[in-house]
């Protein structure tokens, strides 16, 4: 498996927070750094706290893995199994959604763009496919790019920090829609901050998880 992605699905109890691979300003002006430094040092630490403050009355699952709790979280006792819903996909989905953003404006690779060609007729669909689920999503939430068993890729939301594993889809791509992941800078402007983070996504590991996913 990919290094950095087995590193987030095949960490077990204590979670840690994950540094980032660039710094919290790089992503400026499309998020600011104080957003950043805020969503990463207190919303993602929270969760990684409160996850961990869960499994310290359930030793029986603190070796578990985080991708086998995400996924099979309704099988776990309650409250537990809340706790794990909640906060360990809260905990999963930025570990992902860190990996995905980038300061370095790449575009998807040729090899890429015709899987998106393939699967959506074009980028431009894939795209606007993508904002539309973006904007659908009340309240708090995430937008998705997934990839299935069968190698097709397709899109979805999902409600606070549920995530695409628990559907066996694999996420390949994932946007944070809460309003703390936008509202400094954007205030009630989703659409703005959608638009943004269409220069800042690191296609390289979307292509690795898709092209991974594919053997
Ligand atoms: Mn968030």
């Amino acid at each position: 498996m990919l290094s950095w992605i087995s590193s987030i699905l095949n960490a077990t109890y204590p979670f840690q927070l994950p540094q980032l691979d660039y710094d919290y300003k790089d992503l400026e002006p499309d998020i600011d750094q104080e957003t950043m430094e805020i969503h990463h040092l207190k919303h993602h630490q929270a969760y990684i706290n409160n996850l961990n403050n869960g499994l310290e009355k359930n030793p029986e699952f603190q070796t578990k893995t985080l991708g086998w709790l995400v996924k099979n979280y309704t099988q776990l006792p309650e409250p537990l199994s809340i706790i794990v819903k909640n906060h360990g996909g809260g905990h999963l989905n930025h570990s992902l959604f860190w990996k995905m953003l980038s300061p370095t404006h790449d575009a998807p690779s040729p090899k890429l763009e015709e899987h998106l060609n393939k699967s959506f007729g074009s980028v431009e669909n894939f795209v606007e496919l993508f904002n539309k689920a973006s904007l659908s999503v009340f309240g708090s939430g995430w937008a998705w790019l997934c990839i299935d068993d069968q190698q097709t890729l397709s899109i979805m939301a999902t409600p606070n920090q549920e995530n695409p594993l628990t559907k066996n889809l694999t996420p390949v791509l994932g946007l944070d829609v809460w309003e703390h992941a936008y509202y400094l800078k954007y205030q009630n402007q989703r659409t703005a901050y959608i638009d943004a983070f269409w220069n800042i996504i690191n296609w390289e590991k979307v292509e690795e998880l898709i092209l991974f996913h594919r053997k």
